[in-house]
């Protein structure tokens, strides 16, 4: 992979670094993660608290340079939540010059209407009692495409009743090629219960876990 057009546009960076990759579709893939600094949301058990702030301030052409040391085709731009800093859609297109397949985690409460068609786009919509809810997403859904992947965290049966209702409502098992992907809230709720509830539902619920967790460990960052 070469870097065929340099941008010294900035972004706040908390940390680039490779590892498996833990959830969704692509897990178990080696990728590369390039997680941005900020949220706006403020979920009960985020567990990248540390993306919030202090983040520090690299030219693309110098993140291009750490991904392009890692050499991994699949890049993961994550957060806190990218889409708050207008040059993530730079690099984004770097990346794309740069041969990368793209992946794009966001919390869903921005427009996605400017993400490029060829981003994997992973929207982790909240639940309402996960302390992150927003109507965000709604407007988002007309236009995610149905090769995209939605993700629930999970951390009781209520919020699994409103993911089910909320897939149902807005027809979602039936949009997507993917499976819709319920993960438990690690260390909240145990995979056993989440699987009972998965199987009880008959709808194409997929169950996540974060598999990087459990290779790393839980409070391991970087990986
Ligand atoms: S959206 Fe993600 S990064 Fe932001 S508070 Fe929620 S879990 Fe944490």
């Amino acid at each position: 992979m070469s870097t065929k057009v340099l941008s010294d546009k900035k972004l706040d960076i908390t940390e680039v670094f490779q590892s498996i990759q833990g959830e969704g579709h692509y897990s178990g893939i080696p990728c590369s993660f390039i997680r941005l600094t900020g949220c706006n949301l403020l979920c009960k058990w985020c567990d990248t608290t540390y993306a919030y702030k202090n983040g520090e301030s690299l030219e693309i052409n110098d993140i291009i340079n750490e991904i392009n040391i890692f050499n991994n085709e699949l890049v993961e731009i994550t957060g806190g939540e990218p889409l708050l800093q207008d040059n993530v859609y730079d690099l984004i297109d770097y990346l794309h010059q740069n041969n990368n397949r793209v992946l794009l985690e966001t919390n869903g409460s921005l427009f996605i209407d400017r993400v490029p068609e060829y981003v994997h786009i992973i929207m982790d919509i909240k639940t309402p009692s996960s302390g992150g809810y927003t109507e965000g997403y709604l407007k988002n859904l007309p236009i995610i495409k149905k090769t995209d992947e939605i993700k629930i965290v999970i951390s009781n049966y209520n919020d699994f009743k409103w993911a089910l209702n909320m897939c149902l409502d807005n027809n979602l098992f039936d949009y997507f090629e993917k499976p819709i992907l319920v993960q438990p809230a690690f260390g909240i709720l145990n995979e056993q219960d989440l699987a009972a509830w998965i199987l009880d539902s008959k709808v194409f619920f997929k169950l996540g876990i974060q598999l990087h967790k459990y290779i790393f460990g839980e409070h391991v960052r970087g990986v």
